[in-house]
Parts: structure tokens; sequence; C-alpha cells
């Protein structure tokens, strides 16, 4: 259906801000709804986001992962896509706000997703990038290669070993699939590549604050994912924390020791908050949010006394179903943008639905290219089952908005040739602190972290630490939050 310049000014015109999973299930559900739809997003394409670890490890290219946002809304005629940032909402006018142009609705359904988290240490923003966009895995990948080539240029033996130790900082899906992904690399497909250095002798840590990996999962299949990390040789860090890192070394406290921990290669996987866009509704609505920054939102997904305005996905926080809000996961976003949909068609009809009710599929990470573990309410499955059944799903949904035919012939080819084709160094993204060339003293460093920290004593607030260097009187104090 397309919309005679007649008709323009009576029919009911439906904003979405953001072609994340959220959006774009709210789209295709209104595509042939008697509406006008326009979804807005910063960027042209949307990410398979679930696979961003892939391209961090050269597994998969961008585009693999990627589809243009036309090309998937391509058959809906009464869909418009505009790409730009949405800065501003006025509720009171209706319109959200382009840098150029503004444009009323007369629903809104907000869909920005969420970022990444440092809790409170957003300068470890530049020294461990995060995992969110296809720039972040770039910028992933970019780090991870240097260091290999680095470690081959290296002569000294402990500057070596730095440039060959990976921390991954965080274990839920996300930690547990990149640590995976980066020791089949390092163990597997890099090891006949380099002259020099045995990539064998790579560490991959991962480090966990919790007492388990994958704590949303059962506890069996956390301890069956460390067991199958740890026989790929990653070594993994549970009830730790990191305290503290520059760009040579992080200290991590378990308990109340505190190590550190040379690396030079530290990547964030660590919580999220939601993206600004939520804030801005707070400020505009009086909308409530919760510690993650996420809107808390009624049964409808409305902004409380805003019954036009629709917050789906990571960006809302749901709890009306057991208490508890519903997952930051993609079929929560999906089920959303597809339940606020139906909503406003039906509302347009004089009609009500049911409530929502959220149908949960279950959970899957994968571990390398051999296991996996899936929990979906009663079947909890680990292993070669598993792995074989998170491809299938993943594939499934990749077929879904695009013809990714390809990505399934690479991940074929990769399985039985180990290959990682994609494995580019390309041009330093947002942050460029590591680079190919460069030399050690260039570094900032924190005072005294740049020796090894040898001895910790643990005080009630303060640790102090004692430097195993040139000069051993020199000590730091450690307070909760860092160094002092
Ligand atoms: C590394 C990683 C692995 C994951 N693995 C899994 C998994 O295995 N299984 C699973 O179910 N979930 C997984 N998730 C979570 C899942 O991807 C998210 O829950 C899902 O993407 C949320 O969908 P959304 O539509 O709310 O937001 P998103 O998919 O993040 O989309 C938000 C969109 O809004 C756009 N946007 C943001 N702000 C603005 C603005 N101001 N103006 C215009 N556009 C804007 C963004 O460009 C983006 O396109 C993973 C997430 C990550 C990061």
């Amino acid at each position: 259906m397309s919309f005679p310049e007649n008709q323009k000014q009576s029919i009911h015109h439906v904003v979405i801000i953001g072609g994340g999973f959220g959006g774009l299930y709210a789209a295709q559900t209104l595509a042939k709804a008697p509406v006008k739809v326009t979804l807005i997003d910063k960027r042209n394409f949307h990410v398979f986001q679930p696979l961003l670890y892939q391209v961090a490890t050269g597994g998969l290219s961008p585009a693999d992962i990627s589809s243009p946002l036309r090309g998937i809304l391509r058959h809906n005629k009464n869909t418009e896509i505009l790409m730009g940032e949405v800065k501003n909402i006025d509720p009171q006018k209706q319109t959200v706000q382009l840098k150029y142009r503004e444009i009323s609705y007369d629903s809104l359904i907000v869909a920005t997703g969420a970022n990444h988290q440092y809790f409170g240490h957003e300068e470890w923003a530049d020294k461990a990038p995060g995992l969110k966009t296809i720039e972040d895995a770039l910028e992933m990948r970019r780090r991870i290669f240097i260091a290999f080539e680095s470690a081959e240029k290296e002569t000294d033996p402990k500057k070596r070993e730095a440039w060959l130790t990976f921390a991954i900082i965080g274990g839920g899906p996300a930690g547990v699939e990149l640590a995976g992904a980066l020791a089949e690399i390092a163990h597997g497909t890099l090891t006949e590549d380099f002259r020099n250095i045995n990539t064998k002798d790579a560490k991959i840590i991962l480090i966990q604050s919790s007492d388990r990996i994958l704590p949303s999962y059962a506890p069996l299949l956390s301890a069956q994912a460390q067991a199958s990390l740890e026989q790929l040789g990653v070594t993994v860090l549970t009830g730790t924390r990191v305290t503290q890192m520059n760009n040579q070394m992080i200290t991590v406290r378990h308990s109340d020791e505190f190590e550190s921990i040379k690396a030079r290669t530290v990547l964030w996987t660590a919580g999220m908050k939601a993206s600004p866009m939520a804030q801005h509704l707070k400020e505009c609505t009086g909308a409530e949010l919760d510690k993650a920054g996420r809107v808390i939102v009624d049964r409808n997904f409305n902004i409380p006394g805003n019954e036009n305005i629709f917050v789906i996905g990571d960006v809302a926080n749901y709890a009306h179903q057991d208490g508890k809000p519903l997952p930051g996961v993609a079929s929560v976003a999906m089920q959303s943008g597809k339940y606020v949909a139906n909503l406003i068609k039906s509302l347009l009809q004089g009609k009500t639905i049911s409530p929502f009710q959220y149908k949960d599929w279950g959970s899957l990470a994968v571990i390398g290219k051999h296991a996996a573990v899936v929990e979906m309410g009663f079947l909890k499955l680990s292993g070669f089952l598993a792995w074989a059944f998170w491809m299938f799903i993943h594939v499934f949904y990749l077929l879904e908005f695009d013809n990714k035919l390809i990505v399934m012939i690479q991940w074929a080819w990769s399985y039985f040739t180990m290959d990682k084709g994609a494995r580019l160094i390309t041009t330093p993204g947002e942050h460029p602190t590591i680079q190919l060339e460069e030399h050690d003293e260039n570094l900032a460093q924190s005072p005294g972290l740049s020796q090894t920290i040898e001895t910790v004593l643990l005080t009630e607030e303060n640790a102090v630490v004692k430097n195993q260097d040139s000069n051993p009187t020199k000590s730091y104090v450690i307070s909760n939050s860092g160094l002092d």
C-alpha cells in the first residue's frame, strides 16, 4: 500500500526510532496495516548482534551479519526509512527532531537499544573496548590481530607474553562466546602462521565477578560451559573483579587479594545500560528509569501518562509477568515490537488485544565450534548437539532478514578448515590507544602499575600494594575504586 498525497493528512503515522530487532519487528508487523510508518535509524543497516563476536575474531565479515534496512523493508510500501539520529522528542507537539527535520507522529515506538556499562569507570572505555556495534567488533579485531603481530616482532620474552595475554571482562554469553572463539584462533587457526611465536602460548583469561560464568543459566550448564572453555585453553576466573587498568596491565581482586595481570589486550563484555534516549524520555515525559537506565513501562509498553509513546526491547524495563524485568535479549525485543504494532492496529479499529505474554524460547551460548549450552524450559543441552541447535537457530534468523546463504557456506568452510578469513587489521577505530608501531615508553601509565605488583595487604577499606621493582619501598594505597 502506498499513500496518495491527499490521504497523508488523515492517515495514522507511526514513527519507529531504531532498526534493531524491536523496531524491525514492529515495522514488519505494520507492513500491511492502513498506517504510514517512518523508521529512523542512525545507521542504514540492521546488525545481528549475537554474531558480533565472530566479526571481532575474524570468522565473519561485517556484511555477513548486517543487512541494509532499505533491503529488509523494500516490500513494505507503507514504510519510509530515514537515516539520522533522533536527539529530541516533543510529546506535546508529537514530534521527533532529526538534525535538519522535524517529523510529526501519531504513535511513537522507541526501540533504541542499549550500550556498554563500565560501572562508573568510563575511563576504561578506550582501554577495554566493548562489543555492541560493528565498529566495536572491528576495533576488537584490530586489537586482537595487532597483539599477535606485535608479539611476533617483540624480542623481550616478558613483553611478548603480555602481547599474548588477552583478558575478557564479563562472563555472560558474549564473554563466553568471545573467549571460546579467541582460544580457537590462538590454539588452532594461527598456529602455522607465525615464525617467532607459538600462538598456542597465548593466554586467554575470562574474568567474571559472580561465582560462576553464565549466571542466568542453570548451574549445571555454567559448569559445563566452564569445562568446555577450559578444554579450549581458557583460564576462567570467577568471583573476580577488575579494580584498575592501564594499557599494559589490569589489576583484579579475588575476595581479599589483588593480583596484577600483564595483558596488552583487554576486551569488555560486562554490563549494559539503556541508550541515552531513555534519559531524554525521562526529561520530556517524566518517565521513571531503573538502575540500568531503562524506561519503566506499563503493561502495554507505554510510558505511564503517554498512551501514544511505546518503549520496547533493550531500552525498556517490562516487569509485568513475574515481577522481574524481562531480559535484554533479541526475542524480547522482537515480541515486544510485534505486540505494540498489533496493539496500534487494534486500537485504530477500536478493539483491544490480550495483554502481552512473553514466550521464552530459551537461551543459548556457543563455546568454540564444537560445544554450546542451550536452556529451553526443562530442556538443557550441552556439547555438540547444543552447538548444532545454536547454528540452526542463528542461521534461521539470519535468513529471515536477508539471504545469508553465504554465511552458512562460510561457516561450513571454516568449520572444516579452521580458517578465519576475515582476520584483517584495518584503520583505527574510535579509541586507537593500541597501535601497531608503538613503544611501551609512549604509553600512558598509572603510577606504579607498570611494574609487577606482588604483595597485597588488605585492611577494612584499603589495600597496600608493594611493588617488586627497583624501588621496593614505594607503596600505593588502593581504595575500592582504584588507586588513590
Ligand atoms: C555481543 C552481543 C551478543 C548478543 N547475543 C545474543 C544472543 O545470543 N541471543 C539473544 O537473544 N540476544 C543477544 N544479544 C542481545 C540482543 O542483541 C539485544 O537484546 C537486541 O539487539 C535488542 O534489540 P533492540 O531492538 O532493543 O535494540 P538494538 O538491536 O540494539 O537496536 C537499536 C537500534 O537503534 C538505533 N538507535 C539508537 N539510538 C538511536 C537514535 N537516537 N536515533 C536513531 N537510531 C538510534 C541503533 O542504531 C540500532 O540500530 C546480544 C547482544 C550483544 C551486544
